[in-house]
């Protein structure tokens, strides 16, 4: 089959290499002079990573032993086994991984739009359009997804956290990344401390509003001086989102395939690549086979939905509860990116996290 990839992000570079693997015609439109640039992620795996077996060697940066939390009244330390990548280079080995096996890349190339039944693609350097008119159409075209938009299936209630961070330098515990909750620090989610090495860091936070006024604040308390500064937009999971319409798919950021707890889409992404490849070499319905993945991210929204509206108090009773009924332990043997075991082991030790509940409605 003649298949077009729209966007050569990590999520667009493995789909194209598993469908290319399994002989279709693939082709990769990235509208970027090169693939993974700008870099606009932290680049934090969990251990998950491990169960998709490839090699780390060629973008692996650090990595990270413990996670520390610290809340406007306390502290909790898990220990808990992270990746850190450099993302160009994690970028570009999917996106290799698809042309050594017969995916063709074009880099500056642009998805504009439909045109009948093909798609246009626009040259941005030579400033030329054409239609190609593939099969099947894949958009992996991050968080504001034109291809979604051009087959008329943008969720209209999709919402994106903006993310800001700057490379910084200082001294860092090499293998514990840092988290900081509060309202008064990052609203509906967290600031993060991630090391590259001892002398060298990530920084950075996202919210839905003001991402740049909390950012600046960041960087002051920490007397950080940015040496770069990158930012974006990350969707949140959004149930509604339907991920295919007649010919056109959608994965990744582009389907909001995102952790609402942490902002993380590299593992599901990459799952969600892994299920549409097979659907569509064995002709199953992908709707129907990412369920799997579907009730990680649906667990996460519930979780976000409950942290967003956590005060000040609500965060120090929740890592009293953590650590008097040793969840600690349960979140040491299980990652985030699998979180029923956590939720459920968490309210077996300790019931008074339902009164949480509350926080759903
Ligand atoms: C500040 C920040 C920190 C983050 N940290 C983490 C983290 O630590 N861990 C984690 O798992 N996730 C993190 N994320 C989220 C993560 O970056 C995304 O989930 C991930 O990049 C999704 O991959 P993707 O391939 O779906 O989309 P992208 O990586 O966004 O790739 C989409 C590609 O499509 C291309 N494209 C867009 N429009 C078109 C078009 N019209 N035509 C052709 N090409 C197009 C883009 O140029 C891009 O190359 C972070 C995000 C941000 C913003």
């Amino acid at each position: 089959m003649d298949i077009a990839i729209i966007g050569a992000g990590p999520i667009g570079g493995y789909a194209g290499y598993l469908l290319a693997k399994a002989g279709h015609s693939v082709t990769l439109y990235e509208n970027h002079p090169g693939v993974g640039c700008p870099i606009q992620c932290t680049g934090i795996l969990t251990a998950d990573y491990d169960t998709f077996g490839f090699p780390l060697d060629s973008y692996l940066v650090n990595v990270i032993e413990t996670v520390e939390v610290y809340t406007p009244t306390g502290k909790l330390t898990v220990k808990d086994k992270n990746y850190i990548v450099d993302r160009t280079s994690f970028d570009r080995f999917f996106v290799e991984k698809a042309v050594q096996e017969g995916a063709k890349l074009f880099v500056n190339n642009s998805f504009t739009g439909k045109n009948g039944q093909g798609i246009i693609i626009r040259d941005t350097v030579n400033k030329e359009d054409k239609v190609v008119t593939p099969e099947i159409i894949i958009g992996t075209d991050g968080p504001l997804s034109p291809t979604a938009k051009a087959f008329n299936f943008y969720h209209p209630q999709r919402e994106n956290f903006y993310g800001i961070q700057a490379t910084v330098e200082g001294n860092f515990e090499p293998h514990t990344i840092k988290t900081y909750f509060g309202n008064d620090v990052c609203p509906g989610l967290f600031a993060w401390i991630v090391p590259e090495s001892s002398t060298r860091a990530r920084a950075g936070l996202a919210t839905t509003k003001n991402s740049k006024h909390y950012f600046d604040q960041f960087m002051r308390e920490h007397h950080f001086v940015a040496k770069e500064i990158q930012a974006g937009a990350i969707p949140i999971y959004h149930p509604q989102q339907q991920l295919q319409s007649g010919n056109c798919y959608l994965a990744g950021d582009a389907a909001t395939y995102v952790k609402a707890t942490t902002l993380g889409g590299l593992v599901p992404g990459l799952q969600q690549a892994q299920i549409l490849a097979d659907c569509i070499v064995k002709g199953k319905v992908y709707e129907k086979e990412i369920w799997s993945v579907r009730r990680k991210m649906w667990l996460h929204l519930q979780l976000h939905k409950i942290f967003r509206k956590c005060n000040d108090k609500d965060w120090g009773r929740l890592i009293h509860y953590i650590e008097r009924s040793g969840v600690t332990k349960v979140l040491e043997e299980h990652t985030r990116d699998n979180p029923f075991p956590i939720v459920l082991k968490a309210l077996l030790k300790e019931p008074r996290f339902l009164l949480f509940l509350k926080y759903l409605w």
